[in-house]
């Protein structure tokens, strides 16, 4: 089964697909993670994105659909991929529509996951991450543990804010997704694969509608 999380910066992709990825032995292809992964290890393109990401604008189309394209091909897929972060514009979702075909295999579900911008705002500030494996934090909901131990991989682990994750990207960052990503609600709608979420309930809550949709 192959499924897109599709949602604005905040609405809780990522944690939902890791949950999805560890329950269904799915592939989570997050090209968010692929990219900063990029820049941390110093290749050419981490540093030509450095400054587009750091400013809440979105990379080219060319750079993330050849990242996917070379996962599509070596990943062999267990329970399937989910698609975090990706595709994020019409072109992108064209590309990854024919990537699909040529392995033979097809979209199953896309699931939008909403949330409103003034709960986006509070949750993207107050979030930070587990450097080990990627658990995600919130200041108010779900604080750093106080022994610095990840409550998920058990790890003593450093805790890391996103260099985008403040007030002036996120503005960049919404614009984005309003102006290129929100069109491939209409996209999927009209192709029948869309179900919407919401994405302000609890993360169990979230979790169940999902399971629901994919039912
Ligand atoms: P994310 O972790 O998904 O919020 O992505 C962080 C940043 O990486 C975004 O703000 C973009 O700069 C870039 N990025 C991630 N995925 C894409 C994509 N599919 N298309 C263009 N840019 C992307």
């Amino acid at each position: 089964m192959n499924i897109i999380l599709l949602g604005p910066p905040g609405a809780g992709k990522g944690t939902q697909a890791r949950r999805l990825a560890e329950e269904r032995n799915m592939v989570q292809l997050s090209t968010g993670d692929m990219l900063r992964a990029a820049r941390t290890s110093g290749t050419d393109m981490g540093k030509r994105v450095a400054d587009v990401m750091d400013r809440g604008d979105l990379v080219t189309d060319e750079i993330v659909i050849g990242l996917i394209r070379e996962q599509l091909t070596y990943d062999e897929p267990a329970g399937g991929y989910i698609f975090d972060g990706f595709p994020r514009t019409l072109a992108q979702a064209d590309a990854l529509g024919n990537l699909l075909t040529e392995l033979g295999e097809g979209l199953d579900s896309v699931i939008e996951m909403k949330v409103d911008d003034e709960a986006l705002v509070a949750r993207i500030t107050a979030r930070s991450t587990c450097s080990n494996c990627g658990e995600v934090y919130n200041d108010q909901i779900k604080p750093i543990p106080a022994d610095g131990v990840c409550t998920n991989c058990g790890e003593k682990a450093e805790f890391t804010r996103r260099a985008d994750d403040n007030a002036d990207a996120l503005t960049t960052r919404l614009m984005a997704y309003y102006k290129q990503t929100s069109p491939l609600i209409g996209y999927y709608y009209a192709r029948g694969d869309l179900t919407t979420v919401d994405g302000l309930a609890s993360m169990d809550d979230v979790a169940g509608a999902i399971k629901a949709a994919l039912a």
